[in-house]
């Protein structure tokens, strides 16, 4: 009976957060900050249909980034990133939508901004690794476990998307 309860529990809880309704998180880093860049980052996710559900600006501990990061703990990197990532504020955002994770990893580009595209966040506007400018989840497993890390419940807003006749037939 438990099982039964515990798999349908499993089931609407997964079945929120798929087809229209999936979720990403997308964090504008230090560097994007500073660099003014969070006006463009909204402004082409909201133009390319997403639906904003959460947005803070955020000091995030080195605890938080640890957890968030927690899968590159063995790198050669991971020092330097949680110090570039605590070096100041950082925007964080859930956006919704069709496939949203895949194409926000689209929009913004490779890890390295000199493999990404022109066109793209990471293509357009920076140049090292270390300094990439932004984060998106890259799976929806990581964007359900980033967003709970990030955000508590009372902070995503349901709402309702009157252009959204207009984005989905
Ligand atoms: P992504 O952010 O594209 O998902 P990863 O999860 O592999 O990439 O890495 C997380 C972040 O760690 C990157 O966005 C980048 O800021 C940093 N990073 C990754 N690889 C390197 C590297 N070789 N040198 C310095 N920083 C790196």
């Amino acid at each position: 009976m438990i099982c039964l309860f515990l798999s349908l529990f499993a089931h609407f809880f997964q079945s929120g957060w798929t087809g229209v309704n999936e979720c990403t998180f997308i964090a504008v880093k230090p560097d994007g900050v500073q660099r003014k860049m969070v006006g463009e980052i909204v402004r082409r996710f909201e133009k390319k249909g997403f639906k904003l559900v959460g947005l803070k600006l955020v000091q995030a501990s080195e605890d938080l980034l640890r957890d968030h990061y927690w899968s590159l703990r063995s790198k050669p990197f991971f020092s330097k990133l949680i110090t570039y990532m605590s070096s100041g504020p950082v925007v964080a955002m859930v956006w919704r939508g069709l496939d949203v994770v895949k194409t926000a990893r689209k929009m913004l580009g490779e890890t390295n901004p000199a493999d990404s595209l022109p066109g793209t966040i990471r293509g357009n506007y920076c140049v090292e690794m270390g300094r990439n400018v932004i984060h998106g989840s890259d799976s929806v497993e990581s964007a359900q476990k980033e967003i709970s890390l990030w955000f508590h419940q009372s902070e995503l807003n349901r709402w309702e998307d009157c252009g959204s006749q207009w984005i989905y037939n």
